[in-house]
Order: structure tokens, then C-alpha cells, then sequence
């Protein structure tokens, strides 16, 4: 089954995150002059403006901060609806959105804030893997 959704372009200062992620590890970039992740790639650090900053690998791991049942979608995701987007407290600091899965959406009462997350990838083409988090035992 070939991957049907928006396929994002690569840039110079996200290549370390998709090389990492067609390795199945997930590249957080970190302020090498405050030390702190952030999340999405930039330039500059948003904590403190440095432009020192560096990659490192992340644990792939984090916590549902909060999550919202979607189910009016458009486009390829309109097939997809109803499902759970979600923020993801990352391990090493600061947030992701993404698609939950491991959950149901017909259930969201089921789904539980802190709820433990581990991050996957699902390979969208030969140079590209998308990823998602899903729920796990904690
Ligand atoms: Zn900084």
C-alpha cells in the first residue's frame, strides 16, 4: 500500500531529522549554548536566540499532553476521520503534534493525559519516513 498523504519537503536545516527518521531514530535539534530541545527545526534557538545548535538523538519516547478527536477532516485525511491528533510532551522537552495511534477514537475517554507514547515511522517514499506516536503500556 503506497503512502497517500501530504509529503513534506526536506530542507537543509530538517535533512538530519528525515536522515534520522529513515533510520527509525528520532533527531531532536538542542541549543548547544541554553541546552534545551526544541521542536520544529529552526535557525535560531526560540529559547534564547542562539544559532549554535546541534542534533541529537532522541529516546523516541514522551507523554500525551493533550489530544482532540477529529472528526471533520479534509482531503486524504477525510477517510481517516474520525481519528486523534495529539501534542506529545517529548522526553527530552518541548512538543510534537501528531497522529495518536493505538487508540480509539470512538473511545476517547480511554485516552489518557501523561499516558506514555513511543514515536514510529511510517515510510511515505524512499527518501521520507513520516513519524507517529503510539500509546504504550506504562
Ligand atoms: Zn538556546
Amino acid at each position: 500500500m503506497s503512502y497517500d498523504k501530504p509529503i513534506p519537503t526536506q530542507g537543509t536545516h530538517t535533512k538530519p531529522f528525515w536522515q534520522g527518521a529513515s533510520e527509525g531514530k528520532l533527531m531532536l535539534p538542542r541549543c548547544v549554548d541554553c541546552n534545551r530541545v526544541h521542536w520544529y527545526p529552526r535557525h535560531i534557538c526560540p529559547h534564547c536566540h542562539s544559532m549554535n545548535l546541534e542534533w541529537i538523538e532522541g529516546s523516541g519516547r514522551g507523554r500525551i499532553h493533550t489530544y482532540a478527536v477529529q472528526h471533520l477532516a479534509f482531503g486524504v485525511w477525510a477517510k481517516e476521520a474520525p481519528y486523534v491528533t495529539a501534542y506529545i510532551d517529548l522526553n527530552e522537552g518541548d512538543r510534537m503534534l501528531t497522529v495518536l495511534r493505538g487508540v480509539d477514537p470512538e473511545k476517547p475517554e480511554d485516552i489518557k493525559i501523561g499516558a506514555p507514547v513511543v514515536v514510529e515511522f511510517e515510510k511515505a517514499n524512499d527518501d521520507t519516513y513520516i513519524p507517529f506516536w503510539r500509546v504504550v503500556e506504562e
